[in-house]
């Protein structure tokens, strides 16, 4: 196993192949759910950003005004800008 593979970030996975050798996949975990600053998780893929980066940008976030703040939020922050012009 090599150093890289030792840290908590690496996910083990145990692999039976056709031959009958058990081998270990790692691959990196999942990032945790983007939230609002309420605290609600945002409908948005929890991955690394590197795997994030390839994914066309309608799939990162919501395509929507205030794509960062969850739907609650967004529709009460809309309502004030509108009312304090
Ligand atoms: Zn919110």
């Amino acid at each position: 196993m090599r150093r890289a593979q030792r840290c908590r970030a690496v996910k083990k996975t145990r692999r039976v192949l056709p031959g009958g050798k058990t081998v270990y996949h790692f691959r990196k975990k999942k990032t945790a759910k983007h939230t609002c600053p309420c605290g609600a998780k945002l409908n948005r893929p929890a991955m690394r950003i590197i795997k994030l980066r390839k994914l066309p940008k309608v799939q990162r976030r919501s395509n929507r005004a205030l794509p960062n703040l969850c739907p609650t939020c967004a529709r009460e922050t809309l309502r004030k800008q509108a009312r304090s012009v």
